[in-house]
């Protein structure tokens, strides 16, 4: 069977450098429908297996506010990849990894490319890979992309997640007691009435939901109004919530428990700066 491989990460993280070792010259490149977004697809053989590979956009983020981030998401929800490939700048890994932590919610099977450690190095930025893929909880492989360094390996573990076919499940990371009560809840309706499940896991709409995505929203309401409803009441509640206890939206709260949680995981020892010229984690 074909394997579905989609590369993702920031813009500049090195996706089409590491696209083009993997497939040669065999590209084809277009333009999504209606969009000047490129769409990048090869299909390659390796050890006898054939799989298409794409490039999508670079996203920083992947809620609805870019053309290039609607088609990152709408590509993973809908083609369903047997696994993406996240890839990862090494040398600014926190920014870099609040991307990951989304792909994580979503729940797709993922390996990360931690691509440029040339560059880390020479900055005096080491990299504790085997802490990293245990406290993330993915394949960690590093690689340079200029030079290939790491692709065999990283093609490797691609495939044997793939090969799992583990079912997508959402990463439940913790944004803070207020908000959790509100994802639990608007969770329960969604599972309820299989709202928009087939797609996306629950706990990602939810998510979705508090984060005002306008695509989800809407999506939410023409599937089924009195449901869609429901959540918006949830949510205007927690919002009126956060923003008199805290004086923030729900969605700023989301964003930085995201990178509080990626800190937390450079924090133990990931990361090891030698050069004292960097802030130290
Ligand atoms: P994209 O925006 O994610 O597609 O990133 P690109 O593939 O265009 O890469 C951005 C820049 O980083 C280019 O100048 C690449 O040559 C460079 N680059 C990519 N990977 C590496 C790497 O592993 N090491 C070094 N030193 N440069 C890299
Ligand atoms: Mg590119």
């Amino acid at each position: 069977m074909q394997l579905k491989i989609a590369l993702a990460g920031n813009p500049n993280a090195g996706k089409t450098t590491l696209f083009n070792q993997l497939t040669g010259a065999r590209q084809h490149v277009g333009n999504y429908p209606g969009i000047t977004v490129d769409h990048k697809e090869a299909c390659i053989i390796h050890n006898g297996r054939r799989m298409t590979i794409t490039d999508l956009p670079g996203t920083y983020s992947m809620t609805a506010y870019s053309a290039e981030e609607l088609v990152a998401r709408d590509y993973l929800v809908n083609e369903r990849p047997d696994v993406v490939i996240d890839i990862v700048d090494s040398s600014n890994l926190e920014r870099n990894l609040y991307l990951t932590c989304q792909f994580l919610e979503l729940g797709v099977p993922l390996v990360i490319a931690l691509n440029m450690i040339d560059v880390a190095r020479d900055r005096g930025i080491e990299i504790k890979v085997e802490k990293l893929q245990e406290l993330i909880g993915v394949p960690v492989v590093p690689v340079i992309a200029r030079s290939g360094f790491g692709k065999e390996k990283l093609i490797e573990e691609a495939i044997s997640t793939a090969d799992r076919k583990e079912p997508w499940q959402s990463r439940n990371i913790s944004y803070g007691e207020d908000l959790d009560i509100a994802i639990k809840e608007l969770v329960e309706v969604i599972s309820k009435h299989r709202f928009i499940t087939d797609a996306y896991p629950p706990r990602y709409t939810a998510i979705k939901y508090l984060e005002d995505d306008d695509q989800i929203l809407e999506k939410g309401r023409k599937h089924d109004q009195h449901v869609a409803e429901k959540l918006e009441k949830i949510v205007a509640q927690a919002a009126d919530h956060t923003r008199k206890t805290l004086d923030v939206y729900p969605e700023a709260i989301i964003a930085d428990q995201r990178y509080g949680y990626i800190k937390s995981i450079i924090r133990q020892g990931v990361q090891i700066n030698t050069y004292a010229t960097d802030r130290l984690y």
